[in-house]
């Protein structure tokens, strides 16, 4: 093997020969001519799907940009021949030291994604002389095709937490599926929709979707659709966070009908103390000041209707604080309280509790909340504001992908 052969292999590419290295007498840059071996060249195939391909024209001649040897930039140059694929029409031909339409080798990508997770966009980007959006389009395509080859990571899953992660000031919205046993994610999509959902389940497969068997999430229709549709034997476990932040929503509905009638009869003193007891009725009573259990204490005896409303929402927290299937008889008994309360907020509340009833007993029994998936969502929302500066959602999701799916990807060079 020629040496020229010998630093290619050490550069971490395959299948590859060297024709020529020069360094370019202008721009200090260094070319590697290269070409892919006989076998290679024998066999085309297509850029894009990778099947056999018969050879069409010798196309032009291209640059890759590789890895620096040492302060030299390097670039690979190489003929790139086009192919008719059956399937894709008249196209670049594959070859082995870079991906599909890639202005870079892939031990240049490897490198570039390995950097990515932890890395600064200054160190990044000064390191390998590349932009921002550049890293963005590499971790596209690298993630691309890990997906793709990677199906084992979706293997011996029992029970997922679902929701959704809002971007772009709240106007777009990204579907999270996490691995409730492993914390790891499975799946992040754009949209936040059936469609969306049921794409997660395709790509599981029917078998792996029956063998699931809890799903847990904050209650929104899309999903419950969902999972009864394609995970017949999940359990739905609806997050008890969000069931009693329904109704701390139900008490603060109750607090302002009760302010705005002491209100409009000229109440002022009641009204401006109803004003200022919402953090009084809003926190745990373990955690209340002396100020706040004083106004709690003055409601209590002046406001019997945002009292009750108060004790009903306490309750409920109650009945999720430890949880347990004996739990559930103490839910059904605050369902009777509320329906009797004469809140029409709580009673409205009851109301969408009973509809979900069986969703939250599950979520009492089987001790399953939300609370993964939440925290998930919390590193989601730093790779957002990471991959700010990257010019599609696809790099946006490769980067989270890449982060948080459990990959490891040693760098080129380094098993
Ligand atoms: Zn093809």
């Amino acid at each position: 093997m020629s040496s020229a052969n010998v630093l290619i292999r050490a550069a971490g590419v395959e299948r590859t020969v060297v024709e020529e290295v020069y360094v370019h007498p202008v721009d200090p840059v260094k070319v590697v001519s290269v070409r892919p071996d006989r076998r290679w060249e024998r066999r085309p195939r297509c850029g894009v799907c990778h099947e056999r391909a018969p050879f069409y024209d010798r196309g032009h001649r291209r640059r890759w940009r590789s890895l620096d040897d040492g302060l030299l930039r390097v670039y690979f140059e190489a003929d790139l021949p086009r192919v008719s694929c059956p399937e894709h029409g008249v196209v670049i031909a594959a070859v082995p030291w870079a991906r599909h339409g890639a202005g870079h080798t892939i031990p240049f990508d490897e490198t570039v994604a390995w950097f990515a997770p932890g890395a600064s966009k200054k160190l990044i980007s000064q390191l390998l002389r590349i932009n921002w959006h550049t890293v963005g389009s590499i971790l596209t395509r690298v993630m691309a095709e890990r997906d793709g080859q990677d199906g084992d990571r979706l293997a011996q899953i029992t029970r997922i937490g679902i929701d959704e992660v809002s971007f772009a000031k709240g106007q777009r919205y990204l579907t999270v599926v996490v691995d409730h046993d492993t914390g790891r994610l499975l799946y992040v999509a754009e949209g936040r929709s059936k469609t969306t959902l049921r794409r997660f389940f395709d790509l599981l497969g029917t078998e792996r979707s029956h063998a699931l068997t809890h799903a847990s999430a904050d209650g929104a229709e899309w999903i419950a659709t969902v999972v009864a549709e394609r995970a017949p034997n999940a359990k739905l476990c609806l997050d008890p966070f969000h069931v009693v932040k329904w109704a701390g929503d139900a008490l603060d509905t109750v607090r302002r009908q009760v302010w705005n009638t002491a209100r409009r009869a000229g109440m002022k003193a009641v009204a401006a103390q109803l004003k200022d007891c919402r953090y009084a009725l809003w926190k745990k009573p373990e955690d209340l000041t002396e100020r706040q259990r004083a106004k709690l204490a003055l409601i209590q005896t002046t406001n019997k209707p945002l009292y009750r409303a108060y004790l009903l929402k306490e309750q409920l927290r109650k009945v999720f604080a430890p949880g347990g299937a004996e739990r559930v008889h103490l839910l059904d008994a605050w369902l009777a309280w509320a329906f009797r309360s004469k809140l029409p907020s709580f009673v409205k509340l009851a109301r969408s509790i009973r509809a979900y009833r069986t969703d939250i007993a599950n979520a009492l029994t089987y001790r399953l909340t939300n609370a993964r998936v939440e925290s998930m969502n919390a590193k989601i929302r730093l790779l957002i504001r990471r991959a700010y500066g990257f010019r599609s959602v696809e790099a946006l999701r490769a980067m989270i992908l890449l982060c948080l799916a459990g990959y490891t990807r040693p760098l080129p060079g380094r098993t």
